[in-house]
């Protein structure tokens, strides 16, 4: 192991014990106000001035991230959609064209089409499933190409050095929502993509009790963010929640592994099951992606979306009756969910009926054990 291997990242990158008097964790910096010298505009060494362009806890946070995601800066926001739409921002003008993938997160779609309207900005949405589709949909005036892979829902992969090859040829910028892999199973900088962002309220945090967002690129493009987008748009990470982060992660290698593991044991269950009529989990060879996936990522998270061919009262019953899978919205977390998908138009990719269970770090006998007898009311 060396000194920058992931797990050490998470562990001691940027332990800077001289500098916080020993102090084994990064204090928190719960200040929004730094003094500054009289004669310059800077304070000791690392200019802190105000909160909503730095902090020296939330950049311990900003360092680790970067470091992991083999990228030259990290920003840490407030939300994840705080770090996507001041990503989306910084890369569009007035009539700009941006293509989306269809399965992306609901309320960047959301933000797409229905936000960003009144300035001119047209989207056009494409699978994601081959280049042809992308280049066919690009115009003179696509500045964004907006990818998320894997996606939510279905658990689409697009090929992310092809996509960015193609972007970086005519200029276009790329963005990936690495929610879903984090930067422990797959880093999309060294892809060539532009910017990568992340919700951090999902397995970066992995305790659902924090939201946050950050956003990872070359210095070139996350520098004039500071006090563009991320300053300006104030949607910024607090240090406490930074501090939250930071340890969160400690444990983000070891927490995957453990997920990645009973998903796939999950999985493996759900699909031998008549009453199941369908599973999509990216480490079964029955998703259609199996092989991009197993290129692109080293690992496959929690994330299994099912079909029961039932009448909703009937799927009520069924999430009713789990003890162990609760039904909620969210993902990441220790404990295990489940959530009905409720889809629109736009998304003819991802079918009716779908159920997304994020599996926890509970073990797999008492989660299947659990499945087994909430399948027998069907
Ligand atoms: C939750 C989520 C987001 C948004 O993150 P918030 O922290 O809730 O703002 C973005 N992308 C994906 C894939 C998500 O699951």
């Amino acid at each position: 192991m060396t000194d920058t291997s992931k797990n050490q990242i998470l562990l001691h990158y940027k332990d800077e014990y001289d500098k916080f008097r020993g102090a084994t964790n990064p204090p928190i910096y719960q200040s929004s106000l730094f003094i500054q010298e009289t004669s310059s505009n800077h304070i000791e060494d690392e200019g802190y001035v105000y909160t909503r362009i730095s902090n020296p806890t939330t950049a311990v946070a900003e360092e680790k991230l970067a470091a992991l995601e083999n990228g030259e800066r990290a920003l840490c926001f407030s939300s994840g959609m705080g770090a996507i739409s001041s990503g989306i921002m910084h890369f569009i003008q007035k009539d700009s064209h941006v293509i989306c993938i269809e399965t992306a997160y609901g309320p960047v779609r959301n933000f797409l089409v229905n936000y960003l309207k009144k300035f001119g900005v047209e989207i056009t949405f494409v699978t994601g499933n081959n280049l042809e589709e992308i280049e066919h949909a690009m115009t003179e005036q696509t500045s964004l190409v907006y990818l998320e892979s894997p996606s939510s829902f279905i658990y689409t992969v697009q090929d992310l050095s092809e996509v960015a090859k193609m972007c970086k040829k005519r200029g276009i910028a790329t963005i990936v929502d690495n929610s879903y892999a984090t930067p422990i199973f797959q880093n999309p900088l060294d892809y060539g993509i532009d910017l990568v962002v992340h919700s951090a309220s999902k397995f970066l945090g992995g305790h659902s009790d924090i939201l946050g967002g950050v956003l990872i690129g070359r210095a070139e493009i996350v520098d004039p963010m500071i006090e563009g987008e991320r300053a300006l748009f104030g949607a910024v990470m607090d240090p406490h929640q930074a501090w939250l982060l930071i340890r969160g992660m400690r444990t983000l290698d070891l927490r995957l592994m453990k997920h990645q593991e009973t998903a796939l044991t999950v999985a493996k269950f759900l699909e031998q099951q008549k009453k199941v009529a369908r599973v999509f989990y990216l480490g079964l060879e029955s998703h259609p992606q199996y092989e991009l996936g197993k290129k692109q990522l080293s690992g496959t998270s929690s994330l299994i979306s099912i079909v029961l061919d039932y009448p909703e009262e009937i799927i009520n019953q069924f999430i009713g009756k789990l003890h162990y899978f609760q039904h909620g919205v969210s993902w990441g977390g220790y404990e295990s969910l489940i959530a009905k998908v409720t889809v629109d138009k736009t998304q003819p990719g991802v079918p009716d009926n779908l159920l997304r269970i994020h599996v926890g770090l509970e073990d797999a006998d008492l989660l299947i054990n659990d499945l087994k007898q909430a399948l027998e009311i069907l």
